[in-house]
């Protein structure tokens, strides 16, 4: 609304004044917000006044600029609103760090590397569109030193924000709302610079929408009730690397050599250019070698190390979501806890590799017997889990007798012509009888127990 009101405004060429207040508004807007919010929640008073502050700068520039255009024909470049203009950035960037201190108190090491990648990525576009041509075009030490300032202010911004948004903590509206202003400032300041470069900006041409756009995103960011949420400590420190993580980092770093390539392709420098593609092409394996040794880290911290089966904490997770989806969707969902039958003698009698080796082949003939999309896991010592979605009590009673047979049908090899007989107990829930996974594991346990008192090797329903 305020946009289009401006925009009528200015296409007319109508009250000037009127104009300059819809401009300054958007900036005034977010400053009181900040205020608001400083005023009303404790917790998050320091950070929006450190915005307030910001915003303030903004808007005292924005007034200054105008009286000075109203007194003098000609506004004087670089003037005193140039130094709001530059300190408005310092203590946005300012506030934005203390959003990230608070969302991840400890030193976040990843994320610092992250936002450093894009940041270096992003500096050399800077440097190389719009740095080194203003240099070229700006005469007089002071102009050229406040011209530089402004893309390299963006650029602060934009290495505050990257670390803002690739850090762990919470996704919340208030956090993409921010992303959105930050993805605002950066486009309309770039294209600012570009448009002054080329002589072909016009004020009040469509940037303005975009910059006051902007500040009104950063006001509906701070007013949103998640605003608390985005600066809560983060539970994770470290965050995944995600493809979309990932595809972020490559395009960062391939930035330079990309560029250097694109101008000189047509000038056919064979040295630099072979450089360029070998750059990105190591940059691109680098990474994708990387990608793979996380991929195999996280494997291995979900993974058992004597048997291969999933990890007692995955099992406990992946149930959990199972559980909730199956009582969502009113499904049935089978869980069997095995536990094998006097297994200390095994080890006493065998020795503890032996005890392996029978562990071993109980966990081959397990895989052997459950279906694609069920889950077997170590869930202890000698006691396994096994999460069967979909299946009805009946049929998860079916899959448990069939396991006990099968673990129990030949005897297993614990060392070389030395056989051993194994049996196992097995006490099985489900639901939709329990739908609460604490008590699901805690029946599935209790049946686990009573098949052992009737005498083991058996299957237990939970009562
Ligand atoms: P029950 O029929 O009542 O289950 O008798 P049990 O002997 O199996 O009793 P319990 O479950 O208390 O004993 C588990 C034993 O499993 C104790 C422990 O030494 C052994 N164990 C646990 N983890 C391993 C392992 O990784 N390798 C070997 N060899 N033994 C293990
Ligand atoms: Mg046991
Ligand atoms: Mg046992």
């Amino acid at each position: 609304m305020v946009i289009a009101v401006y925009y009528w405004l200015a296409a007319h060429d109508l009250w000037p004044g009127a104009q300059v207040a819809l401009y300054v508004s958007a900036n005034g807007g977010f400053a009181a917000a900040c205020l608001v919010v400083a005023a009303r929640n404790r917790d998050l008073r320091p950070v929006m006044l450190m915005l307030a502050v910001a915003a303030g700068f903004g808007v005292a520039s924005d007034l200054l600029f105008y009286i000075l255009a109203l007194v003098y024909d000609e506004v004087a470049y670089p003037s005193i609103a140039d130094v709001g203009y530059l300190a408005a950035y310092v203590m946005m960037a300012a506030g934005l760090l203390m959003i990230v201190r608070r969302r991840t108190p400890g030193w976040d090491g990843a994320s610092g590397i992250d936002a450093a990648i894009v940041a270096v990525g992003a500096g050399y576009l800077t440097y190389e569109f719009l740095v080194a041509p203003t240099i070229d075009v700006t005469s007089g030490n002071l102009t050229t030193l406040v011209s530089v300032a402004y893309p390299l202010g963006d650029l602060m911004l934009m290495m505050v924000g990257a670390r803002l948004v690739l850090g762990a903590g919470p996704r919340s509206p208030s956090l993409y709302l921010i992303a959105g202003y930050l993805a605002c400032c950066l486009y309309a300041d770039t294209a600012y610079t570009i448009q002054s470069l080329n002589g072909t900006y016009q004020p009040a041409n469509y940037l303005d929408a975009i910059w006051i756009a902007g500040s009104y995103l950063f006001a509906a960011a701070v007013l949103h009730p998640s605003a608390a949420k985005m600066i809560a400590p983060s539970q994770v420190t470290t965050p995944d690397a995600t493809p979309a993580r990932l595809t972020v980092l490559a395009i960062a770093a391939i930035t330079a050599p990309t560029s250097l390539l694109v101008q000189y392709a047509r000038g056919g420098e064979p040295h630099v250019i072979a450089a360029g593609i070998a750059c990105n092409a190591l940059f691109l394996l680098v990474l994708a070698r990387m990608a793979g040794l996380v991929r195999a880290q996280r494997l291995a911290a979900i993974t058992d190390g004597l048997t291969g089966l999933r990890s007692r904490r995955y099992f406990e997770e992946t149930l959990r979501h199972a559980v909730e989806r199956a009582g969502r969707h009113g499904e049935p969902l089978g869980l069997l806890l095995l536990d094998i039958d006097h297994f200390k003698r095994v080890n006493d009698t065998y020795g503890h590799g032996g005890g392996d080796r029978v562990l071993i082949e109980v966990t081959h003939r397990l895989s052997q017997l459950v279906r694609p999309g069920d889950l077997a896991a170590r869930y202890g010592g000698e006691e396994f889990a096994m999460l069967l979605p979909g299946a009805t009590p009946e049929e998860t009673m079916e899959v448990a007798e069939r396991i006990r047979r099968g673990v129990s049908a030949a005897p297993i090899a614990v060392s070389d012509g030395v056989l051993c007989n194994a049996t196992v107990s097995i006490g099985a829930a489900g639901v939709p009888a329990l739908r609460d996974v604490e008590e699901l594991v805690l029946a599935a346990d209790r049946a686990l127990y009573a098949a052992k008192n009737a005498g083991r090797d058996r299957v237990a329903a939970a009562a």
